[in-house]
C-alpha cells in the first residue's frame, strides 16, 4: 500500500464518529443500537477496501445514510400491499379479495380484545365457533345448516373425507363427471384431493359429454357421494352436454345417494343486477336439490379466505363430527371479518358500495377511461422522456375462476419505452415492481398495461410513483 492511501484509511470516520451523525440517530432510533452499530461497521469495511483501490474518503454522515438504507431496506415487510393493476380482479398471487371496511375494523376489534369465541354469552356455557355465522349462513343461501373452514380446498376435502368413507374407514365411491375433474391451480386437482381424502373415484361420461344416465349406471352399493364441480378455469364448448345440477339431485335423490355441489367461486348475490353477467347463486345451488354446496370465502364472495359448507343438517353435523374439522378450522380474526362481510349482503342497495370485490367488478368503463385520462400526464412526468403513456382501452377479468371468459370492458395506461425494446420493457416492468408500493401490470401488446379498474387510491399511486427514479427505473 503506497502513502496516499495509508493517509487516506487513516481518514475514514471512526464507528464513534458515524454514530454521533444525523442520519446514525435516526437508524439508532428505529433499528436500535445493535443494528445500527453493525450496519455501520458493514458499511466502514466496504469503505475500507474502496479506499484502497483509490476511491474517495466518505464523511460520516455518508456512510451513516448507506447503513440507514440498508436497515430500511431489511426491515421492509416480505408482505407488502402492492397496486394490482393487472386487470384481473381476485388475482390468487395477490392475495384475492380485497375486505370491506366493516370487515377490517371487526378483523381489528377480534385482534385487540378477547372475543366471545366458543362462549354462549347467554348461558355462560360453552358456545361453537360455527354459531357466529350458522344463522346468517342459513339466511343469505337457504340451507338447513352451515359450517366453514380454512378454505374451500378444505371445505371439499372435508366433505369427500366424511361422505367417501364407511363408518369403519373404508373408502367408498365418489362419482363424478370426466368434464369436471378440474384441476384449479397450485396443484389442486379433484383426483389427487380424492385420494388424499381416502376416497374411490368413479369417473363418467367423457370430457365432452356426460348423460344421466352414465351417472345412474354407475352409482351402487359403495357409492358415498355423487359430486357436481364447477368447471371454474375453463369451458367445454361445441359437441357437449352435461347433466344440469337439478336434474342430478334427482338421480341421487332416487339412489339414496348425497350430490355434492362444489360451486368455487360461489356468489351470494346475483351478479346481473350489477351488471355483470349472471353466475350461480349459493342460494340456486341449494334449492336446485344439492345436498352439500361448498365454495369460497375470498373469490366472488370478497372477504377472507375461508371455505364454507351448506347443506342438510345431518351431513353437517357428520361433518362436524369428523376429526380432520379441528386442523381445518377458521381463526378468530377471519371469523370476525367474515360475519361483517357476510351482513353487508342484506342490503343488497348498498353493498357495489361497500364491498370492494363487487364496487371494482362493477366499476363503470368511463369512469376508469376518465381516470386514465386524469392520470396519463401525471403519469408520464414520472416515468420521463424516455417513456411514452397512452390511455388505452381493455378488458379486466374477475379472476380465481369466475366468469373464466368474461371480459369486462375497461380503461388503462399503455407504457413503451423510447427505446422499444424487449429488455427495455422488462426493465419498466421492475422498476415499477421495485417501488416501496409496487405498481403490478401486466404486458400485453409491446407495452406494460397498466389496467386502472382497481386503483382507487390516486394520490398514493402517484406518490409511489414519486420514487421511480430513484428506483432505478429510468435507467
Ligand atoms: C377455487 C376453487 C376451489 C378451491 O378454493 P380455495 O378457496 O382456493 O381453496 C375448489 N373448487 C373450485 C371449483 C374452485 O373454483
Amino acid at each position: 500500500m503506497n502513502e496516499d492511501a495509508a493517509h487516506a484509511l487513516r481518514a475514514l470516520p471512526s464507528v464513534d464518529l458515524v454514530l454521533k451523525s444525523p442520519a446514525a440517530a435516526l437508524a439508532l432510533d428505529r433499528h436500535g443500537r445493535i443494528e445500527a452499530t453493525r450496519a455501520i461497521r458493514e458499511e466502514l469495511a466496504r469503505q475500507r477496501l474502496a479506499v484502497r483501490a483509490g476511491g474517495a474518503v466518505p464523511d460520516a454522515e455518508a456512510v451513516a445514510a448507506v447503513a440507514l438504507a440498508a436497515l430500511e431496506a431489511a426491515a421492509r415487510a416480505s408482505l407488502r400491499p402492492v397496486f394490482n393493476l393487472t386487470g384481473t380482479v381476485l388475482h390468487t398471487n395477490l392475495g384475492r379479495a380485497i375486505l370491506a371496511e366493516e370487515a377490517v375494523a371487526a378483523a381489528v376489534a377480534a385482534m385487540r380484545q378477547a372475543v366471545a369465541l366458543e362462549f354462549d354469552l347467554d348461558s355462560g356455557g360453552r358456545g361453537e365457533r360455527d354459531d357466529h355465522l350458522r344463522d346468517l349462513l342459513r339466511e343469505l343461501t337457504g340451507a338447513e345448516d352451515a359450517t366453514l373452514v380454512n378454505n374451500n380446498a378444505a371445505a371439499v376435502l372435508l366433505v369427500l373425507n366424511t361422505l367417501g368413507r364407511t363408518a369403519a374407514g373404508a373408502p367408498r365411491e365418489a362419482v363424478v363427471s370426466r368434464g369436471e375433474l378440474i384441476e384449479i391451480g397450485g396443484a389442486f386437482r379433484m383426483p389427487d384431493i380424492m385420494a388424499r381424502a381416502g376416497v374411490r373415484l368413479v369417473e363418467v361420461g367423457t370430457t365432452n359429454r356426460t348423460h344421466s344416465k352414465d351417472y345412474a349406471g354407475a352409482i351402487g352399493p359403495d357409492t358415498g357421494l355423487v359430486m357436481k364441480v364447477h368447471t371454474s378455469n375453463y369451458r367445454i364448448e361445441g359437441f357437449t352436454a352435461e347433466v344440469a345440477a337439478r336434474d342430478l339431485a334427482g338421480i341421487a335423490r332416487a339412489h339414496g345417494v348425497p350430490l355434492v355441489n362444489d360451486l368455487g367461486s360461489g356468489t351470494l348475490a346475483d351478479l346481473a343486477r350489477y351488471g355483470l353477467k349472471h353466475e350461480p347463486t349459493v342460494r340456486e345451488a341449494v334449492a336446485e336439490g344439492a345436498d352439500l354446496v361448498t365454495f369460497s370465502g375470498d373469490k366472488l364472495l370478497g372477504g377472507p379466505q375461508a371455505g364454507f359448507i351448506v347443506g342438510r343438517r345431518d351431513l353437517i353435523a357428520a361433518i362436524n363430527r369428523n376429526p380432520m374439522k379441528r386442523a381445518l378450522r377458521v381463526d378468530k380474526i377471519r371469523l370476525a371479518a367474515l360475519e361483517a362481510t357476510l351482513r353487508l349482503y342484506r342490503d343488497p342497495d348498498r353493498l357495489a358500495a361497500r364491498l370492494p370485490t363487487l364496487r371494482l367488478l362493477a366499476r363503470p368503463a368511463a369512469e376508469i377511461a376518465a381516470l386514465a385520462g386524469r392520470l396519463a400526464a401525471p403519469v408520464a412526468a414520472r416515468l420521463g422522456a424516455g417513456h411514452g403513456v397512452a390511455v388505452v382501452d381493455c378488458c379486466s377479468q374477475i379472476g380465481s375462476g369466475a366468469l373464466p371468459l368474461e371480459q369486462i370492458p375497461s380503461a388503462g395506461l399503455a407504457l413503451r419505452p423510447a427505446a422499444g425494446s424487449g429488455a427495455a420493457l422488462g426493465r419498466l416492468a421492475s422498476g415499477l415492481r421495485r417501488l416501496a408500493v409496487p405498481i403490478v401490470g401486466r404486458l400485453a401488446d409491446d407495452a406494460l398495461l397498466l389496467d386502472l379498474r382497481c386503483l382507487e387510491d390516486e394520490a398514493g399511486f402517484l406518490a409511489a410513483l414519486d420514487g421511480f427514479a430513484a428506483a432505478g427505473g429510468s435507467a
